[in-house]
């Protein structure tokens, strides 16, 4: 069975490469599930202004098929957490009957979610119930006017009152998860440091990717975090911690508060040596990487081949990681999972 490399079907091949199967040596997996490439805002680095390319509603995997690709990678790749992303996740119909059928499975340890934050205050109450552990929100500024303008008409008001919500909830901890512009970080940084360091929030900065839409903007607005965190060191402390996942984690010292600051640097310093992440995608296609230009078509062989089959499969195709030539995709994070 088979690869499936840019532009090419689900069709079968034979390629061999030594393989050590699908589990990590002696170690566990982080499962990034995009449950979704719906989004409910039109952030100006994943989505085009005009109509978006979503996929056809018929290809996207409902709560089941989701569930039994997740209860395959559990079982045979180590998977032990659950990071559900998208697009926006919380615009999954079914996504606490998703999150409460995911809990259930033997061998998941931690279900967190990455959201925009924009509906958690109707569900994070429902979600936390079912067994969500914690959430990620991105929250790139807390100026109404530029968080309406970056996400093409998004209200920052909703997302507070969602992050307050996820609070009240019991979901912790709550991280937020933030994009480095030029043009504003000069504005945006201070303000959500202050913001996190009162909330007891760590904070994420990460690095604008060129990921498909306004690449010449996205070049624009590139700041790397050496940049950001150079400034911050003229400010105050800023301390190395051991770090698990992208981000690479400092105890900062911020107008007299300490707190957490994580730098994702995918553009100025890639983590691709730590990384063992795996991602499923919407629609089943199982990648190693946001920018891998090969993915293993899971759903679909699970359907039509052979547990045995599609195990050795996975094996290669996981065996066979080598770190991505760039970090640039032109596919968008939405349709990934970010
Ligand atoms: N809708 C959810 C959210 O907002 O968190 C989950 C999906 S979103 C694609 C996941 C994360 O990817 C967000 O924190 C977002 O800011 C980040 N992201 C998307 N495109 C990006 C890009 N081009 N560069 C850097 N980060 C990006």
């Amino acid at each position: 069975m088979a690869y499936q490399r840019p532009g090419q079907g689900g069709g079968l091949s034979n390629r061999s490469t030594d393989s050590s199967g699908p589990s990590p040596k002696g170690g566990t997996r982080v499962l990034r599930l995009s449950v979704t490439d719906r989004c409910d805002l039109r952030c100006r680095y994943c989505l085009p202004a005009g109509a978006v390319p979503f996929a056809p509603q018929a290809e996207l995997l409902g709560t089941a098929a989701l569930v039994n690709a997740v209860a395959w990678l559990v079982r045979q790749c180590a998977v032990d957490r659950l990071k559900i992303t998208g697009g926006e996740p919380l615009t999954f119909r079914g996504i606490v009957e998703l999150v409460e059928r995911a809990a259930a499975l033997p061998g998941i340890r931690e279900i967190s979610m990455t959201t925009n934050g924009t509906r958690l205050a109707e569900l994070a109450a429902a979600l936390r119930g079912a067994g969500l552990a914690r959430v990620n929100v991105s929250l790139d500024t807390l100026d109404e006017r530029r968080f309406a303008e970056l996400t093409r008409g998004g209200d920052l008001r909703r997302t507070l009152a969602g992050i307050a919500a996820a609070r009240a909830a019991g979901l912790a901890p709550i991280k937020l998860n933030s994009v480095l512009r030029r043009s504003a970080w000069r504005k945006d940084v201070p303000a959500l440091l202050d913001f996190a360091a009162g909330e007891g929030f760590e904070i994420r900065f990460i690095e604008l990717m060129r990921t498909g839409t306004e690449v010449a903007w996205a070049d624009a607005e590139l700041v790397v975090a050496g940049e950001v965190r150079s400034s911050l060191e003229r400010t105050g402390r800023l301390q190395p911690l051991p770090s698990v996942g992208p981000a690479r984690r400092t105890l900062a010292s911020w107008r007299g508060r300490d707190m957490v600051v994580g730098w994702i640097t995918p553009v100025s310093e890639a983590f691709c040596g730590t990384c063992d992440r795996l991602r499923l995608d919407a629609r089943g296609v199982l990648r190693r990487c946001l920018m891998d230009p090969e993915s293993v078509p899971l759903v679909e062989m699970l359907r039509s081949g052979t547990s045995e089959a599609v195990r050795e499969t996975v094996g290669r195709y996981l065996a066979a990681k080598v770190p991505p030539a760039a970090m640039d995709t032109p596919r968008p994070m939405r349709g990934i999972g970010g």
